[in-house]
C-alpha cells in the first residue's frame, strides 16, 4: 500500500503556523513511508476563495521545503460531487429538508428549553412526495442532509487512540445548501476516496467531523483512511492565542527565521521527542511517529524558535545562504562570522565591520599609547600566516599586557565594537591595510 496524505486548506486566507504544522506532518508521514503528499485546494466556496491565496499557499509550502507529489482542486470536481450526490440520494443516504434557518433555530431553543439535546429530529424524513411538492410550490428549495445510521461509530485514531461516537446523539449533517453549494464534509470524503488517501492528518477540531465522514465512506462503499487528529497549538500563555492565528511564513521570514528552524520546531513540539537544531529534515522524518504525539496542546514559543534558529544558522553552509549575503562576502568570511549570528541578515552588519569604515574607539591615553604600539607591531608581523596570534603574541611580549587589557582595545580599534566574532578569524578578513589604518586612527 502506498501511503497518500493530503493537506487540504481553503484558500480564503494565508496559512498560519497551525496550518503549516498540519501540512508538515502530512508531508513527513508520507515521506517517512515512501508515500505521496498531495495539496488539495478546498475551494468549493467560490465567493471566499481567492487565487492569490492559492498562490501564497503553494509558495509557503515551497518555502518550508514540502515538495508536492500532486495538486487537486475541489472546484474542478463539481461534476464528480454531483454524480456521487445523485447516487447517495437514490440510495436514500441523503434526503432533502425544507426547514428555514429560523425554524431550525426555534426548534433548537424548544429542545434546549426542555433540557433535551438539540438534535435535528428528522421531520423531513417523514415528508411524503406530495408534502415536498407542496413545499416547493411555496417557493421553498431544499437543503440536503446525510442520514446517519444510528450505530456506534468507532475508529482507532493514530494519536488519540480508540474513539467512539454514538450516531444517535448527532444531527444528520447538512451536506449541501439550498443554493446547491457544498459544505465541506461530503466533497472531502469523495476526494479522499478518489485520490486514494490512506491517512488523514488534521487538527482535533475535526474529530466529530470524522465520526460523520466515516459513515459517508461507508455509504460510498469505500474503506476509510486512517485518521490522526493532532492536539492544537497554543501560544506561550498556554491558551489558543489570536496571535498564532496571524503568524504565517511572511512573519517568520521577515524575522530572519530559516525554514529549517520552523520545520525542526513544528516537527517536534507536542511530541515526546526533544526539539533539536537539525538543518536537515531527514532525521526528523526518520523518527516521525504519531505514537510520540501527546494529547495535550503543543506549545509554540517564538523565543524557542529564535534560539533554535540561531543554532541552525550556525550550521548553514555558504552555498545555502550565498544569495542573501552582501556582495563580496566570501565563504571564509561567512564561516568566520556565522557563529555570531542569530539570523543570516545580521551577517551584513559584520561584513560592514570587516569592510569598514569603523568608528574610532573612545579610549584612555594609556590604551591609545598601546594601540600606537599595536600599529607598529601590525606593520611587522607576517600577514600570510595566523595574524591574530602573531599580533597579540608580539604585543604581550613588548607591553606585558595580558587578558582583557591586551585584547579589548585591539577589538575596539579594529571593529568599533566590544563583542563579536572570534578575532582570529576576523582579523585576516579585515586584512593588513585596513587593520593598520584602524589601529593608527585609535593610537
Ligand atoms: N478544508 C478543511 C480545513 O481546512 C480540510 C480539513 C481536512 O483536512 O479534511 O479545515
Amino acid at each position: 500500500m502506498t501511503v497518500i496524505t493530503r493537506f487540504a486548506p481553503s484558500p480564503t486566507g494565508t496559512l498560519h503556523v497551525g496550518n503549516l504544522r498540519t501540512a508538515l506532518h502530512n508531508w513527513m508521514y508520507a515521506k517517512a513511508h515512501g508515500g505521496r503528499f498531495l495539496l488539495r485546494i478546498d475551494d468549493t466556496d467560490r465567493a471566499r476563495s481567492e487565487e492569490r491565496h492559492v498562490e501564497s499557499i503553494r509558495a509557503d509550502l515551497a518555502w518550508l521545503g514540502l515538495a508536492l507529489d500532486g495538486e487537486e482542486r475541489q472546484s474542478a470536481r463539481f461534476d464528480r460531487y454531483e454524480a456521487v450526490f445523485a447516487e447517495l440520494v437514490a440510495k436514500q443516504w441523503i434526503y432533502p429538508a425544507y426547514e428555514t434557518p429560523d425554524e431550525l433555530e426555534l426548534r433548537r431553543k424548544v429542545l434546549l428549553g426542555r433540557g433535551l439535546p438539540p438534535i435535528y429530529e428528522r421531520s423531513a424524513l417523514a415528508l411524503t412526495e406530495a408534502d415536498r411538492t407542496a413545499l416547493e410550490a411555496e417557493g421553498r428549495r431544499p437543503h440536503w442532509r446525510f442520514r446517519l445510521s444510528h450505530i456506534p461509530i468507532v475508529w482507532d485514531d493514530l494519536i488519540r487512540g480508540p474513539q467512539r461516537f454514538d450516531a444517535a446523539t448527532m444531527s444528520d449533517p447538512v451536506i449541501r445548501r439550498a443554493d446547491g453549494s457544498w459544505l465541506y464534509l461530503l466533497p472531502s470524503v469523495i476526494d479522499d476516496v478518489d485520490m486514494g488517501v490512506t491517512h488523514v492528518v488534521r487538527g482535533e477540531d475535526h474529530v466529530s467531523n470524522t465520526a460523520l465522514q466515516l459513515q459517508m465512506f461507508h455509504a460510498m462503499g469505500a474503506t476509510p483512511p486512517a485518521f490522526a487528529h493532532e492536539a492544537l497549538l497554543t501560544g506561550n500563555e498556554g491558551k489558543l492565542s489570536k496571535r498564532l492565528g496571524s503568524l504565517g511564513v511572511d512573519h517568520f521570514r521577515d524575522a530572519g527565521i530559516e525554514s529549517q528552524a520552523l520545520v525542526a520546531l513544528l516537527a517536534r513540539i507536542g511530541t515526546s521527542d526533544p526539539v533539536e537544531p537539525v538543518a536537515d529534515a531527514a532525521p526528523l522524518i526518520a523518527s516521525f511517529d504519531f505514537g510520540r504525539f501527546g494529547r495535550a496542546p503543543a506549545r509554540f514559543d517564538e523565543g524557542e524558535l529564535a534560539q533554535l534558529n540561531a543554532r541552525i544558522v550556525h550550521q548553514l553552509g555558504f552555498d545555502a545562504v550565498a544569495d542573501r549575503l552582501p556582495d563580496g562576502m566570501t565563504s571564509a568570511a561567512w564561516e568566520a562570522i556565522r557563529p555570531n549570528l542569530s539570523t543570516v541578515a545580521e551577517a551584513a552588519d559584520w561584513w560592514r565591520v570587516v569592510e569598514g569604515p569603523v568608528d574610532p574607539a573612545d579610549l584612555s591615553p594609556d590604551d591609545r599609547a598601546y594601540l600606537a604600539q599595536a600599529a607598529a607591531a601590525a606593520a611587522s608581523i607576517d600577514w600570510s600566516a595566523d595574524s591574530w596570534p602573531a599580533l597579540t603574541g608580539a604585543l604581550k611580549e613588548t607591553t606585558g599586557r595580558k587578558g582583557k587589557s591586551l585584547f579589548l582595545p585591539l577589538r575596539l580599534a579594529l571593529t568599533g565594537r566590544e563583542h563579536g566574532p572570534d578575532m582570529a578569524t576576523l582579523l585576516p578578513l579585515i586584512g593588513k591595510d585596513r587593520a593598520l589604518l584602524r589601529l593608527a586612527a585609535s593610537g
